[in-house]
């Protein structure tokens, strides 16, 4: 980021990516928001950063009311909000004649609603400083659709079109960045019920690599010279296909 002492509030911050991406934002020299609903993890997270560089942050980004309130606040404490990275998500992949649409429901709301909240959060604070950074951690399945995830690719296109939305809509100091992880390792696949979609997901993760990987991307794209703007990374495993 180009200003100095940047504050940032990464999503779904308690596990994986979104660990990744605020350790090393901490690490270099940016005050770090980390938000997601496990405030245990949340603790660990900021305890293991310098003191005061990580701050928990209890958030259900599926809350619109709760993403303005934990963002204005940030905003109130320190004066600024630099930098959203929209990374909470959930996969819990199936086929859609399994009809676990309760699953279907989660993937929207959290992948596609949260993004928006997050968006909805920031953009006027972006808007009056003239500057900030939307980061969005969609997925190569933003590009590709496979059996399984008709859904969780429906939801990460999305994360792509509106995040490619905003970047045409934005005013000019507004930086508006999509990246796009392959097989990495974290606590996604987890949620998987479907034994099907389970099973698949064993062979499919073989290879992952590891989150620092993305947080090294999005480290790369806020970097940048205050005029130039990284619209679109993807990284995935070399042996992925
Ligand atoms: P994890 O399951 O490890 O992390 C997901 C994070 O999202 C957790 O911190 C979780 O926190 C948070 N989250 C889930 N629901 C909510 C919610 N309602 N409100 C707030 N936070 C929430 O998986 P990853 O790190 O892999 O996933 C991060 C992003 O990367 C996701 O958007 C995913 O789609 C994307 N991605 C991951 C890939 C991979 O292979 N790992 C590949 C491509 C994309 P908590 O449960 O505490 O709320």
């Amino acid at each position: 980021m180009t200003n100095e002492n940047p504050v940032a509030i990464v999503t779904g911050a308690s596990s994986g990516i979104g660990r990744a991406v605020a350790t090393r934002l901490a690490a270099d020299g940016t005050t770090v928001v980390a938000a997601a609903r496990r405030a245990d993890r949340l603790a660990e997270l900021a305890a293991s950063a310098p003191a005061g560089r990580i701050e928990p942050c209890e958030l259900d980004v599926t809350d619109h009311a709760a993403v303005r309130a934990a963002v204005d606040d940030v905003v109130a404490r320190h004066g600024r909000i630099d930098l959203l990275v929209a990374n909470a998500g959930v996969m819990p992949l199936s086929r859609l004649d399994a009809g676990l649409v309760e699953e279907w429901d989660r993937m929207i709301d959290v992948n596609v609603r949260g993004l928006l909240h997050g968006i909805d959060a920031v953009l006027p604070h972006f808007t009056r400083a003239g500057s900030g950074h939307v980061v969005t951690v969609a997925s190569v399945g933003a590009y590709a659709v496979s059996p399984t995830a008709a859904v969780y690719c429906g939801t990460k296109f999305a994360a792509w079109a509106i995040t490619e939305g905003l970047r045409q809509e934005s005013p000019p100091g507004i930086r508006v960045t999509t990246v796009s992880p392959g097989v990495v390792t974290s606590e996604l696949a987890e949620g998987i019920s479907d034994p099907l979609a389970q099973e698949a997901m064993a062979t499919y993760r073989a290879h992952a690599i590891g989150p620092e990987a993305i947080a090294d991307a999005v480290a790369y794209a806020v970097s940048q010279p205050a005029e130039v703007d990284v619209n679109e990374i993807v990284v995935r495993p070399v042996r992925q296909r």
